[in-house]
């Protein structure tokens, strides 16, 4: 078995609907362009579309057969705040916007599915093609799931993918469970007492109550974090003070926690704000702690995983999956739908540079998806769907 036959026939009208993507990079909850160009193709395949999904996102509905089964592929259209260093033809034609993590090939792929499951509806059930806003870092998956997402397009499960530069073409990598961390900031406020540099007698020094509460705050992954748990907290600001002679008054800490499930996401939140009040009460100071959850972890459903990972070595062979990818430290916004509905989320080969380039990193000016990539990130939702919802 290979890419799903009329799927390679689409790859030159893939490749530039990926480059006309490319060509005009959007920002999160800017996509318009984007999303009137989603919306027209779904049109023309004969898909039902709704629009304005968590803002500018978009949703295609094609029914087939009478089952009232339904699933849901998902792919991101946002770009990001990067000046293009890359000369060929459809480089960016927005200053400062590019299509640098690969997204406009996410969104053609599932495009590809979406053209050839219309023509051929060898299944029995929906498909919602989700087309989702904003992934990096603006909550479009959040919106969309805000703005009822599966109750009006209720999904059994729900499968995404993203492109991994390094790896080889016609490549998968399915993980079961955690697969990427969940990302918090946090701010916490500290007030003393200010007084004159030379009188700390006077005060209480928010400085100093700083520093131990910086110190403490590395015991909570250390000391209440389980050993086998894997998390980091990072303190990577530190603000107070403005002059020689003063003590200040106050100070502030800022930093990021990763962790890979919700559970030890909250434990760290919670201890985080008891070591900070404690700390600074040691010293006769305030603090309050705002712990803001960015992402949750990203985790994969382990029988959709298995599911998922069959589907992949059906198009490229087993031997071609890998099942047990390292841990990604980096945070995913997929994890939103995935908190709702059981699912997986897995990464394409986008090249290692053997074949045609692939290998620059994502969030990098001269990265590129990789148009050879396209039939077969496509053809693993077409087969999903296919043999997911298969005629019985
Ligand atoms: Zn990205
Ligand atoms: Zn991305």
């Amino acid at each position: 078995m290979a890419v799903v036959e009329p799927i390679a026939v689409l790859h030159e009208e893939m490749t530039g609907w990926r480059r006309d993507l490319h060509a005009h990079p959007e920002l999160g909850f800017e996509e318009q362009r984007t999303s009137d160009f989603v919306a027209a193709q779904l049109q023309a395949f004969g898909i039902e579309v709704h629009r304005g999904i968590g803002r500018t996102g978009v949703v295609g509905v094609l029914r087939a057969g009478s089952a009232r089964r339904g699933i849901g592929l998902r792919a991101d259209m946002d770009c990001l705040p990067i000046q293009e260093e890359n000369t060929f033809g459809y480089k960016s034609k927005h200053s400062g916007r590019m299509h640098a993590c690969g997204h406009d090939g996410h969104t053609t792929m599932l495009l590809g599915t979406a053209k050839y499951l219309a023509a051929t509806k060898n299944f029995d059930g929906t498909v919602n093609f989700i087309f989702q806003p904003a992934e990096e870092g603006l909550g479009g998956a959040k919106a969309m799931v805000a703005d009822g997402l599966f109750r009006r397009f209720p999904c059994e499960a729900i499968f995404g993918m993203h492109n991994r530069p390094g790896m080889p073409l016609g490549h998968f990598a399915v993980r079961s469970g955690p697969m990427m961390a969940g990302g918090a900031f946090f701010d916490i406020d500290i007030e003393g007492r200010g007084a004159h540099g030379a009188r700390p007698e006077a005060g209480v020094d928010s400085v100093l109550v700083a520093a131990h509460v910086t110190a403490a705050l590395q015991s909570i992954v250390a000391r209440n974090v389980r050993p086998v748990d894997t998390a980091v907290l990072s303190v990577t600001q530190i603000h107070g003070g403005n002059a020689y002679n003063v003590i200040p008054q106050t100070a502030r800490l800022s930093g990021t926690v990763r962790a890979f499930s919700n559970e030890v996401m909250e434990l760290i939140g919670r201890n985080l704000a008891r070591v900070a009040e404690g700390v600074a009460a040691g010293f006769g100071a305030k603090a309050k702690s705002d712990f803001r959850v960015i992402f949750p972890p990203t985790v994969n459903d382990p029988r959709e995983a298995d599911y998922a990972a069959g589907i992949c070595a059906e198009i490229v062979g087993a031997e071609r999956v890998k099942r047990d990818p390292a841990l990604i430290m980096a945070s995913e916004d997929f994890s939103f739908m995935l908190n709702e509905v059981p699912g997986c989320y897995i990464n394409i080969g986008n090249g290692d540079g053997t074949d045609g380039g692939g290998a620059c990193e994502v969030h990098n000016p001269a990265y590129d998806f990789n148009d050879k990539a396209l039939p077969y990130g496509a053809s693993f939702f077409a087969r999903l769907v296919e043999k997911r919802l298969a005629r019985t």
